[in-house]
């Protein structure tokens, strides 16, 4: 399983200037490699790919040895590689249909991407932590909590925000046993919403804490105050990066707060339900309001289902539609039926309670049909393989068989699954180790 660890770095201030220099050779080799790639198309009608400029890249640093050269290989050929996803983006969303933007000029890179050949952090002698950047040097970090047990660091990204560095570790750590396949000890059904952030079907509601509303007073601020600074002024940038810290704390803020909460959703539960829902498609409140919500929601979700994975236990998105419009005991619909601004469920049933704590309910009870639909399936499964007659070899034909199937799996790897297409089997020529 792959997961991501970020932590704070704190360069040393010989370092900065470095680090900046990454940025700004960064964008000249992305600007300079999406330059060749449109003028080659629009002079010769030929397109290049990601291997064609990575062989040039050799002698682009030769020649160019006091700026990319001093790079690492490994970092510069990331660069060049999130290129060619870019126009593989562009290209699959034009083939899609859509309207995409080609890829882009830019004028900073804010991170970069490097794959260690060791295990990157280490602890110098008086006891700090660092962070080996090829280039750039033992960067002191902050470890506020440990590499999980048995993690392998795959790559390292450096990014600058706001005035601050900070890296992001991908792991890849051992798999976590999957689900139970009996019914979950503790279960719970989520409604999202905007009055509250979340409303549990045990009753509990969360309230969105009172420093979203102190970050969103400050943000108004400092956009008024930028507004009225003449562009490209000295005042004007340096109101621009107090404007872009004060972003980033707000979104720090919501971050630290949905992994509290999808935390403590997963400590107490073993089985959490989520509506699907669509924040574009539902019309309440203004724009910005409806932005902030659905980057929340979107982030709630995600962080709870893995950390559900983490910990065994399952994370699901059931359907919204009618979630809040049936009773949660009886299931009849609602007539008439329940406008914005009616709080309480009132159902002919006898059921009364609130609208969001019903809408819960229903969440849960879908929830917890979805999972025995799929317990029942998988035990079927399972039946169905049990009871498959086994055919009883003997003798060479066996040990050809297994001898088959043991190279087929040293030799060959799966190719395909991740990606969402049908897998198939690469045999390769060197056997994995
Ligand atoms: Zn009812």
């Amino acid at each position: 399983m792959r997961l991501s660890f970020q932590y704070r770095l704190y360069p040393l201030a010989v370092q900065v200037p470095c680090l900046q220099a990454h940025r700004s050779e960064l964008a000249f080799l992305w600007n300079h490699a999406l330059a060749e790639r449109c003028d080659a198309w629009t002079n010769e009608h030929r397109s290049i790919h990601y291997l064609d400029q990575q062989r040039l890249l050799t002698r682009w640093r030769a020649y160019d040895s006091d700026g990319l050269g001093r790079l690492s290989v490994r970092v510069a050929q990331d660069c060049l590689q999130r290129l060619d996803l870019a126009f593989r983006a562009f290209f699959r969303r034009v083939q899609q249909g859509e309207r995409p933007g080609y890829p882009r000029r830019r004028r900073e890179v804010d991170s970069f991407t490097f794959t260690p050949h060791r295990h990157p952090i280490t602890r110098s002698r008086n006891g700090t932590w660092r962070l080996k950047v090829p280039k750039v040097g033992e960067l002191p970090l902050r470890l506020h909590r440990q590499l999980p047990p048995g993690a392998k660091v795959k790559t390292v990204t450096v990014r600058y925000e706001a005035g601050a560095w900070f890296s992001t570790l991908s792991l890849e750590i051992p798999d976590p046993a999957p689900p139970p396949r009996e019914p979950p000890h503790a279960a719970v059904g989520v409604d999202l919403g905007l009055t509250h952030l979340a409303t549990l079907s045990t009753g509990e509601s969360v309230e969105p804490p009172r420093y979203f509303h102190v970050g969103e007073a400050r943000l108004r601020k400092e956009h008024r105050r930028l507004s009225r600074k003449r562009r490209g002024s000295h005042r004007y940038l340096r109101q621009r990066e107090r404007l872009a810290r004060a972003h980033a704390r707000v979104r720090r803020q919501r971050q630290w707060f949905a992994h509290q909460l999808s935390h403590d959703l997963a400590e107490r539960y073993d089985l959490v339900a989520f509506e699907d829902l669509n924040a574009a498609a539902m019309m309440e409140g203004n724009p910005l309001a409806k932005g902030l919500a659905d980057a929340g929601w979107g982030r709630l979700r995600e962080m709870t289902e893995y950390k559900e994975t983490l910990r065994s236990g399952r994370c699901l998105r059931v359907p919204a539609r009618g979630t809040t419009q049936e009773c949660s005991r009886c299931g009849r619909c609602a007539d008439p039926p329940l406008k914005l601004r009616d709080t309480a469920y009132r159902c002919p049933c006898g059921y009364q309670g609130d609208r969001d704590v019903n809408a819960a309910r229903n969440v849960l009870a879908r929830g917890m049909n979805l999972l025995s639909e799929e317990l029942r399936r998988s035990s079927a499964e399972v039946k169905r393989v049990e009871s498959r007659p086994t055919r009883v070899l003997g003798g060479r034909k066996v040990y050809q068989r297994r001898r088959a199937g043991s190279r087929k799996r040293e030799h060959g790897i799966e190719v395909g699954a991740p990606f969402g297409l049908p897998t198939w089997t690469v045999r390769l020529a060197v056997p994995i180790p």
